[in-house]
């Protein structure tokens, strides 16, 4: 038996797992999932669970069951990519035939002091159940400042002041316009709207420091009762930690197969690998299927294709509360009420397809 193990069952560890399962895994093979989340975990909602306008349950999907996949509640300290092993806390080893990597990304706080010790998260669910239980316990009138205004700090914003009105709400953002990727017409809307809203937005910001409920913008101090971070991810330290060449993300430099380039073994997955692409689920998804065609093939002893076409992506979408949204659908922005519409509709689908 070869043993296919998967670290991390996020958006692209369970993509491997929905073209594998039922039908297309060899009678030789069987996949150990490890995850230290029980379920598999809507990461692009992570905003209003944090906000309080959705449930935990709510963003939870269940891992596909099978009787030659096994799935291991663990936290990964680290891998032995001499000896095949995944080192586990707490637990012994796994060893592996085939390694996929998809153990996500974590905050990049960019050096500023103080940052990871005084603020709060959004980029795991334990961080942002943290979040909620901070952000829904203050008291009217308290101030909440939210750095970086990317799409997650932007989709913070929005949702928690539809949810608790009562909030001061400052966005700090490095730029110009806030949501700097997106074509200015986009930002200037989605600032019009929280400008209707009530949400500060401090633009050409540079946070230098921070401390307990106060952070320094060019070095001037200001008050906040609950700072949230969003400015920036990096890979998973597991693979930050790993030898190999790595991006300025800590993303992994990997082959155009996607595994290391000194080893076709070990496959690195979604926001742990460095691709041409910001990263996203739709990416980590795109990149799944490409390793699974990879994979089918070796084990039915066929040769792999040299390289694969460019992933297509299908555009990004942004929610402004429950009502109004954002985004780029084939190059083109769209805003308003159908956007918002068709992000409620692929977050239905998805779950619906998964669950
Ligand atoms: C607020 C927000 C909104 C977003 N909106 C969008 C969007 O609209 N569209 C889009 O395409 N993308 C969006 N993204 C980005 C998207 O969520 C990520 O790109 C995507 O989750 C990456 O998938 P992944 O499989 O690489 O990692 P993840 O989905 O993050 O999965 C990683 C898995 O690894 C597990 N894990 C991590 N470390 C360990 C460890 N040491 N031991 C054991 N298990 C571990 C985690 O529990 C998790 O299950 C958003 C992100 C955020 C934060």
């Amino acid at each position: 038996m070869k043993n296919l193990v998967i670290l991390g069952g996020g958006y692209g560890g369970m993509k491997i797992l929905n073209e594998l399962l039922p039908n297309h895994l060899p009678e030789n093979v069987t996949i150990t999932l490890i995850d230290r989340v029980p379920y598999h975990c809507l990461k692009t909602e992570y905003y209003a669970l944090a906000a309080g306008t959705i449930s935990d349950k709510e963003i939870r999907v269940a891992f596909p069951e099978h009787s030659r996949l096994d799935v291991i509640y663990g936290e990964v300290t680290g891998i032995d990519t001499k000896d095949r092993k995944v080192i586990l806390k707490d637990a012994e080893p796994v060893s592996f035939d085939d390694l996929i990597i998809g153990l996500g990304c974590e905050d990049n706080y960019h050096d500023v002091p103080g940052a990871e010790q005084f603020t709060y998260s959004i980029q795991s669910i334990e961080k942002s159940r943290l979040t909620y239980s901070v952000l829904n316990n203050l008291g009217p009138g308290s101030v909440v400042g939210i750095v970086g205004a990317g799409l997650s700090g932007v989709e913070l914003a929005s949702e928690l002041s539809e949810s608790r009105e009562d909030l001061n709400i400052k966005l700090f953002d490095r730029g110009n316009h806030i949501l700097s990727s997106f074509p200015e017409r986009l930002s200037k809307y989605v600032e019009n709207w929280f400008v209707r809203n009530n949400v500060e937005i401090i633009n050409n910001s540079n946070i230098t420091k921070v401390e307990e409920n106060k952070l320094y913008n060019h070095d001037q101090p200001i008050d906040c009762n609950v700072i949230v971070w969003t400015a920036g991810i990096q890979a998973s330290k597991i693979v930050r930690d790993m030898e190999g060449e790595k991006d300025r993300s800590g993303r992994m430099v990997i082959s155009p197969l996607h595994h290391l380039p000194n080893d076709e073994h070990i496959f690195i997955l979604g926001d742990c690998a460095s691709l041409p692409h910001a990263p996203s689920a739709q990416l980590a998804e795109g990149q799944a299927e490409q390793i699974v065609e990879v994979l089918k093939r070796r084990w039915k002893g066929e040769a792999p294709p040299a390289s694969f076409p460019q992933i297509k992506l299908k555009g990004i979408l942004g929610s402004l509360g429950k009502k109004h949204g954002f985004g780029m659908m084939a190059e083109r922005p769209i805003t308003g009420r159908v956007a918002r519409l068709l992000k409620s509709g692929i977050l239905w689908m998805y779950k619906f397809h998964k669950g």
